[in-house]
């Protein structure tokens, strides 16, 4: 995320750290620099603008110059004013007055349908309704009915081929009311390009729905271009808040900072993903953070414990410091680790520096199954006692997992190198070698993979 603008100011964060002193001079030549960084980052120049105006004038009222770590001082200013230009604080939908109507907007193709269904998931205590306003654009209904199938979540298609979209939210308001859903998502049309019937159709979805939000739906992806649609669609519409999309591809974040500067208003969600647990509260602080190369640890703490179950974590980390590993904590330790889906995810919201070039990439599902497929085919004291794998019980086990003997001999030796590993370790634990993580090697760009292999 945000991948260009991220090594720009990780290299330009660098050169301010460095110094000892910082003449005025060298803040004027450094924002000279940011704001190129900001540009090539497609933000738009108006906003750029007005961020390096606030920056030179905090930088030049705080007394950065006196202090005894001039670069650190100006990083805490610029990361207190691009996490401020960002919104400072995360806002929350509030539910007040169910059934709440949230209704999102914006053109064809930015994601609507898919946040849609995103937003239905995550919010799915408050059971919500999705409503399909979108004939415009083929096959949006049917991709919204799937989605919210997969979700799991009520779903409002048009009464008939015929309804206009108004209709549709209207009679999905009198569904909702009667069937006690307190949240109701109404997936509008885009167009390719803003026109009269599309506002005249906003406009008329707001009258009648009275909606509590009015979200626009941008595509991270698009930069200058989300400036135009920012002032396009809230003079015409007014929207309560933004939501962007495609956050995981290369988006340059110039979106955001043109949404800011045009509105002023709360980014509330950003989409990092095709699937429907791929979102975020946006919180700007911590996109900061990252944007900054400083990593999002809580993020990623937040992440990690969705998934791990801290007692047994726990457990697990003292068998493992103490080399007792067998194959059902394994399987354990396996199926954990790969809820938490893509790893690169988490890897991008680590500090620049901790990464070091690392790669990490999604677990491989087949061999995890595989992986899985022989471990259930021991009985429970043959995975707790993996001594007793002899030649007979092995290809017991490779023909009841639909593997060979030398698969079973390969796990039996992972396994093995993971007890010696950890033992050595004593203070910590790799995942590096783990079975079904073909997929989640190590990489280093620098010669660490040498000292890394001689450690094994
Ligand atoms: P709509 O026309 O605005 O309703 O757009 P869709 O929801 O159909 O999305 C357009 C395309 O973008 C689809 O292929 C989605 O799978 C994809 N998409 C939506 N959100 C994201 C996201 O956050 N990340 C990525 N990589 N793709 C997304």
């Amino acid at each position: 995320m945000f991948d260009a603008i991220k090594s720009a100011f990780t290299k330009l964060k660098r050169e301010l750290i460095g110094r000892g002193n910082l003449s005025e001079k060298e803040i004027a030549d450094f924002l000279k620099k940011l704001r190129l960084t900001l540009l090539e980052a497609d933000v738009n120049y108006k906003a750029t603008k007005t961020f390096i105006a606030i920056l030179k004038e905090k930088l030049n009222s705080t007394e950065i110059y006196k202090s005894l770590t001039p670069g650190k001082q100006a990083l805490k200013v610029i990361y207190e004013e691009l996490a401020d230009f960002l919104g400072a604080k995360a806002k929350q939908l509030e539910f007040t007055k169910p059934p709440v109507v949230l209704l999102l907007l914006g053109l064809q193709g930015v994601g609507k349908t898919t946040m849609a269904a995103k937003l239905a998931y995550k919010f799915k205590g408050q059971r919500p309704l999705l409503v399909a306003a979108d004939i415009k654009r083929p096959a949006a209904v049917e991709q919204l009915e799937s989605l919210a199938s997969r979700a799991a979540v009520d779903f409002f298609p048009p009464p008939s081929a015929k309804s206009k979209n108004i209709d549709t939210c209207i009679a999905a308001l009198k569904h909702a009311e009667k069937s006690g859903n307190q949240l109701i998502i109404i997936d509008s049309a885009g167009r390719l390009h803003i026109d009269d019937d599309m506002i005249t159709e906003l406009a008329e979805i707001k009258q009648k729905l009275n909606p509590a939000y009015s979200l626009l739906v941008l595509d991270g992806l698009t930069g200058q271009d989300a400036l135009r649609q920012t002032e396009d669609f809230h003079a015409q519409v007014e929207v309560s808040g933004a939501i962007l999309t495609k956050l995981d591809g290369d988006s340059r974040g110039g979106a955001a900072i043109s949404f800011r500067h045009v509105t002023e208003l709360p980014i509330y969600f950003i989409g990092t993903g095709e699937r429907i647990e791929d979102l975020e509260v946006f919180h700007p602080d911590r996109i900061a953070a990252r944007i900054l190369g400083e990593g999002d640890i809580v993020s990623v703490a937040e992440e990690v414990q969705k998934v791990i179950n801290v007692e047994e974590g726990q457990a697990m980390a003292k068998k493992l410091m103490e080399g007792r590993l067998n194959f059902e904590d394994l399987l354990a330790q396996m199926k954990q680790l790969s809820k938490m889906g893509d790893l690169s995810k988490l890897l991008d919201k680590l500090p620049a520096g901790m990464t070091g070039g690392m790669n990490l990439t999604e677990f491989d599902p087949s061999e995890i199954k595989r992986t899985e497929a022989i471990i259930l085919s021991m009985t429970p004291e043959e995975r707790r006692r993996p001594d007793l794998l002899n030649g007979s019980r092995k290809l017991r086990i490779a023909k009841g997992s639909g593997t060979t003997p030398k698969d079973v001999n390969q796990l039996i030796s992972q396994l093995e190198q993971m007890q010696k590993m950890t033992k050595m370790m004593k203070g910590g634990a790799s995942m590096h070698g783990m079975p079904g993580t073909k997929g989640l090697r190590l990489r280093r760009k620098s010669g660490k993979k040498k000292r890394k292999k001689r450690r094994r």
